[in-house]
């Protein structure tokens, strides 16, 4: 229930803005053609919003529910990674961030959902661009952790780093640091689904070590062998 209460209030938000556009363009409240195009484009860009909340929403709660049944299979996760980092290129390259991806000359590999853990790296990926700043650098390390048997992934940034405060709470629904809603466009649903997917799915642990201005560092684990399979 707290849940859908915070959802409710999430889509809202939006739905709110568009329905004020809309009445004041029936009011005849935009005189001129500049401010008419403004306003459709709020009544657009909050419409985008409203779709990428229920889309971020119905995927988490498919894979909470279990309705997304996991398939697992050997994965190579610097496979998976970097078809992650072919699809967040762009956005990096926009913003003149390199994204440096450093892997040993052993594969790692794990019984993993290939497909979730690609959401994983997306997830983090497009986080670590959004949040840092230009000319910043994205790191992604992967690595067989023996003394744990799971693949260790760590995504690092050069950018707005997390204070102390807030490092126990981005992982939590629809938690957003105020400061950052500027910087970036978000539902607050991304971190929450890494660790769904990373802790509840594959059984492995997923933490975030930060200073706030200089950077965030997302480590996640999974383990080898998947559990009951
Ligand atoms: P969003 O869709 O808002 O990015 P997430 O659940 O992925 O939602 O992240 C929650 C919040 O955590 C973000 O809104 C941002 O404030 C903060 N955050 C996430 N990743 C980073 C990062 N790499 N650096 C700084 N802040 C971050």
């Amino acid at each position: 229930s707290d849940f859908v209460s915070k959802a409710s209030h999430e889509l809202r938000t939006p739905l709110a803005s568009i329905k004020a556009y809309i009445e004041m363009l029936l009011d005849g409240e935009a005189s001129d053609e500049d401010s008419r195009q403004e306003f459709y484009s709020v009544i657009k860009s909050e419409s985008d919003r409203l779709g990428r909340l229920i889309d971020n929403m119905l995927n988490l709660s498919r894979i909470e529910a279990g309705i997304v049944r996991p398939s697992y299979e050997e994965v190579d996760f610097a496979n998976v990674a970097q078809s992650a980092v072919d699809i967040i290129q762009p956005q990096a390259a926009v913003k003149d961030i390199s994204i440096t991806f450093q892997r040993g000359p052993l594969a790692c590999t794990a019984m993993a959902d290939a497909d979730m853990v690609k959401q994983v790296y997306l997830n983090l990926l497009s986080n670590a661009v959004k949040y840092t700043p230009e000319g910043g650098r994205v790191t992604l390390t992967i690595e067989n952790d023996d003394a744990t048997g799971s693949v260790l992934s760590t995504i690092a940034d050069t950018g707005l780093g997390i204070s102390p405060d807030d490092l126990d709470k981005v992982f939590d629904k629809f938690y957003r640091i105020d400061n950052y809603k500027r910087v970036a466009k978000g539902t607050g649903l991304g971190l929450p689904l890494v660790k769904q997917i990373v802790e509840t799915v594959h059984h492995g642990d997923v933490r975030v070590t930060s200073t706030l201005g200089l950077g965030s560092k997302f480590i996640f684990t999974i383990p080898y062998e998947a559990e009951g399979v």
